[in-house]
């Protein structure tokens, strides 16, 4: 039945939809913990070229960067 193979395929995106989104959450899971690890370091969110603090949403997105915004390549 038509339907029945429709819905199938739906099953099969919405599965590779979920483990993009699984995949994107790991990987940002794997970041804040890199960021956990460097938190201590009292230049952490310190631009490592200009000494400006580090937008918090560029850390949140990006925490292994050094540099601000103004300064990342
Ligand atoms: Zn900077």
């Amino acid at each position: 039945m038509l339907s029945g193979r429709v819905s199938r395929i739906d099953a099969i995106q919405n599965k590779s939809a979920n483990e993009a989104a699984l995949l994107t959450a790991r990987n940002k899971l794997v970041k804040l913990n890199i960021a956990l690890t460097k938190i201590d370091e009292p230049n952490f969110g310190i631009c490592r070229k200009c000494s400006k603090p580090i937008a918090v949403p560029r850390l949140m997105f990006l925490p292994e960067s050094t540099r601000c915004v103004n300064c990342a390549d």
